[in-house]
């Protein structure tokens, strides 16, 4: 492999703005994911990839056949990033700061000298001395959520055409649009991806892999209310902002909330507030836990919220609806035992101990694997996705591209 080659990829891909817009109509939502998925296209055509293409949702997708497999049907490996970044910070016109030889310290982002990272919010920087480190300059995010993985993969691919000695089991090479706002696998089939197992390259950190994530549901919560000029308002209005706030009130905070759990505690979190005023708000209320089981009795006290508001509020009508999300991979994952024992013997052969993890929250795999498709997630090299603090170490980037080459080294030696 080779690791300028990787930080070229990762600083070409990064240049596309392909922020998703939960607002839009079409898929994908943004038309920078089509023209990234339109170069990722070129770049696997010209590698030799036959088969590579981008379909009309914008998916690419491509096969490497395998070489040198213990069977004839050898198990094919699907690998997966996303091309779109988080809504949340723009990822417009990204200038990022590559430190090389990093070393030590917070680390001040030139273009809004407020925007700090510390070694305090980011304890894992103390075991990077030394390293390469890729920042923003404060103003907008960086993109290694997922543009890391999508450089990892393709790295690993070009790595392996250019070094035929080499043994390893197919690959289904698969980057998706608009993960970040919940549609990642909308417009994908298992056929499409025509793979036993597959693996995102979307996690934190190195040698990483995720195991579990949450199970997910989503209140959407309308409140109705009745609307009149304040002036004749005696008796007659019924103020959809102030249920609101009644509502909310009864929600627990210092319990079930992102802001008072961690590990594996589970939480219900408003987080999204919109409407026309008096007349109606609506207000979207997520539901996590690890253990599906436990979305009833999330879901019976946002009702049970709504009640108690009604009651203080005659003339207010709430409706409440459950939409389903996605669920928990670690059921799924047992049936597909090899999927996490290959990825952990990769790291074995590479000297290298690995971890499993847990995510608060969801990927593209928690859906895959729920439709059949056992698919953990692997580190890709990121770090405090989604912010202008996120940044990457382009070390890591190439320990990932090392895991993958051994993991389709070590499915290339299953006999299926
Ligand atoms: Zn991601």
């Amino acid at each position: 492999m080779n690791r300028d080659r990787l930080l070229e990829r990762f600083l070409r891909y990064i240049a596309i703005d392909t922020m998703a817009q939960g607002d839009a109509e079409g898929y994908p939502s943004s038309p920078g994911q089509l023209e990234l998925g339109r170069l990722l296209l070129g770049e696997l055509q010209a590698m030799g990839l036959a088969d590579a293409q981008q379909d009309e949702h914008g998916i690419v997708t491509a096969t490497l056949p395998g070489r040198n497999t213990a069977s004839d049907t050898p198990p094919v490996v699907a690998l997966c990033s996303h091309l779109d970044t988080s809504p949340e910070t723009s990822g417009a016109n990204i200038k990022p700061q590559i430190i090389e030889k990093y070393a030590g310290g917070d680390i001040v982002l030139p273009g809004d000298t407020s925007k700090v990272i510390t070694v305090d919010a980011n304890p894992e920087l103390k075991e990077l001395e030394g390293r390469t480190l890729i920042t923003t300059d404060g103003t907008t995010l960086l993109g290694a959520d997922d543009k890391g993985g999508v450089a990892i993969i393709m790295e690993t691919v070009q790595s392996l055409l250019e070094n035929p000695e080499l043994p390893h089991c197919p690959l289904r090479i698969v980057f998706t649009c608009d993960e970040e706002i919940g549609h990642g696998v909308d417009k994908l089939s298992l056929e499409k991806i025509g793979a036993t197992v597959c693996y995102t390259l979307d996690g934190q950190g190195s040698s990483e892999i995720d195991v579990e994530t949450f199970s997910a549901d989503q209140a959407v919560v309308t409140f109705h209310g009745v609307n009149i000029h304040p002036a004749i308002a005696k008796g007659r209005m019924v103020n959809a902002i102030r249920a609101v706030g009644d509502f909310l009130c009864r929600l627990p905070r210092d319990i079930l909330s992102p802001e008072s759990t961690d590990q594996r505690d589970g939480f219900l979190h408003p987080y999204d507030l919109a409407g026309s005023g008096v007349g109606q708000m609506k207000l979207k209320v997520l539901l996590r836990d690890f253990d599906a089981a436990q979305l009833d009795g999330l879901a019976k006290r946002v009702r049970d919220a709504a009640d108690a508001t009604i009651k203080e509020f005659p003339g207010l009508k709430i409706d409440v609806e459950i939409q389903r999300q996605y669920r928990n991979m670690a059921e799924g994952l047992l049936n597909e035992p090899r999927a996490v024992a290959h990825a952990e013997e990769a790291l074995k052969r590479l000297g290298r101990s690995g971890k499993q993890t847990i995510v608060r929250g969801g990927t593209d795999g928690s859906r895959l694997t729920e439709m059949g498709l056992p698919t953990p997630n692997l580190s890709a090299g990121g770090h405090t996705f989604h912010s202008a603090l996120e940044w990457a170490c382009l070390d890591e980037m190439v320990e990932s591209v090392e895991w993958l080459l051994k993991l389709a080294e070590v499915w290339g030696e299953d006999k299926g």
